[in-house]
């Protein structure tokens, strides 16, 4: 055994010790309702494809179109070689659904908050951000080497303090807001309007993050902002390609100077392989479907869906708190005997003793399915 594997194994032990061991599944059938995982069949309450879209007949078309004519890969980054088309209609299609002047796509979400912080803001700079920002975020803004500030979770009072606090003593500085419209682990939403008031105040940027507000939340799926009235004034409106939209990849939108900039300095953009054509055409088609409204009848069927659960749920993402964290692995393991996939969400995803099991709802759910989901779980909790 070498001397690294000799360390990893110790490390590993301690993981193990605090039930926090993550291990990888296999699941042998396409993204769904009901999936065979490890060789069992379940019911699946743990993805973020809300729309059903990962395996919709129409994605499924559109991406293996994409293949046909601009084959597998995409052989290089986008400013090397140059652009194919699915990923310049795709970012046409994007500006003109979140209503903003330009977009620009990367290979993943994470990929967006990693290039696009960074080429924002430097070590003069100030980050603000909400306490339960996803890890991207948070790499993102350590990358950059700003001052960071945290406020509590949706805390405006907090904010704006330390707002006041940059003004004061970052005169000159570049200050960003970072907040996710709806929050991955929580499933609630953040007071947007009262945070562009707040940030307007302060001139400050803003940064939200709508990776499970999309699709979801807002006319046609068009997100919080947009739902708020408040989509004009987010300076930078960051989105995923993966989870209700479907397909795979990161997006930020928000206007033609912002994106020409990140071509120009988004570090993961530029020094990275543009994501497959087939991924592109796909996000696109599912973009089309929303903004046409033929996906009307897929959110609508979202949102019957979480009605049946009864939580006075504010997105698809349900939580159920448990606290402890072997108590929450206990109790997912407890479903999946009973053919129900929960996922029990743990630390680091959440801070310690926040472990949850994370109920998430999907337009391709059944009744039936919710209902046999109701007779193993109760939901104590309503949202506020
Ligand atoms: C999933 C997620 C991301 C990352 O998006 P990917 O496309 O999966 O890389 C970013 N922000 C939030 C809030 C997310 O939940």
């Amino acid at each position: 055994m070498s001397d690294l594997d000799r360390w990893l194994d110790g490390r590993l032990a301690e993981i193990d010790s605090a039930h926090l061991r993550r291990r990888l599944r296999t699941i042998e059938t396409a993204q769904g309702p009901v999936i065979e995982r490890d060789g069992r069949t379940m019911i699946n309450f743990s993805s973020n494809d809300y729309l059903g879209l990962a395996s919709d007949p129409r994605l499924r078309a559109a991406a293996a179109a994409a293949i046909e004519r601009y084959g597998a890969g995409a052989g290089s980054a986008r400013l090397l070689c140059g652009t194919q088309t699915p990923h310049e209609e795709l970012e046409e299609a994007l500006a003109r659904f979140k209503r903003t002047e330009a977009a620009l796509t990367f290979a993943t979400g994470y990929a967006a908050a990693l290039g696009t912080i960074p080429a924002l803001a430097g070590p003069e700079d100030v980050i603000i951000l909400d306490k339960l920002s996803h890890a991207c975020l948070v790499d993102a803004a350590r990358l950059s080497g700003a001052t960071i500030r945290i406020f509590p979770h949706n805390h405006l009072e907090k904010l704006g303090r330390l707002l006041a606090w940059a003004r004061e003593n970052y005169a000159k500085a570049n200050v960003i807001v970072v907040t996710e419209s709806v929050f991955s682990m929580d499933g609630d939403r953040a007071p947007l309007r009262e945070i562009v008031e707040l940030k307007d105040r302060f001139g400050a940027w803003l940064m939200v993050d709508e990776a499970h507000g999309i699709g979801v939340i807002g006319e046609h799926g068009r997100g919080l902002a947009a739902e708020l009235g408040v989509g004009d004034r987010v300076e930078i409106q960051m989105g995923t390609l993966g989870k209700a939209l479907g397909a795979s990849g990161g997006s930020i939108c928000g206007s033609r100077a912002l994106i020409e900039f990140l071509i120009n300095r988004a570090r993961s953009f530029i020094f990275s392989t543009a994501p497959v054509p087939s991924a592109a055409a796909a996000a696109l088609e599912a973009i089309r479907l929303l903004d046409s409204g033929e996906a009307e009848p897929l959110r609508a069927k979202l949102w019957m869906n979480l009605e049946r659960l009864n939580v006075d749920a504010r997105s698809a993402i349900v939580p159920r708190m448990v606290g402890d964290e072997s108590a929450a692995l206990g109790l997912s393991e407890k479903l999946m005997e009973n053919g129900l996939l929960v996922p029990a969400i743990r630390y680091p995803t959440v801070a310690r003793g926040r472990a949850r099991l994370r109920v998430s709802l999907s337009a391709a759910h059944s009744a039936e399915q919710i209902d046999r989901l109701l007779a193993a779980l109760t939901f104590p909790e309503r949202a506020p």
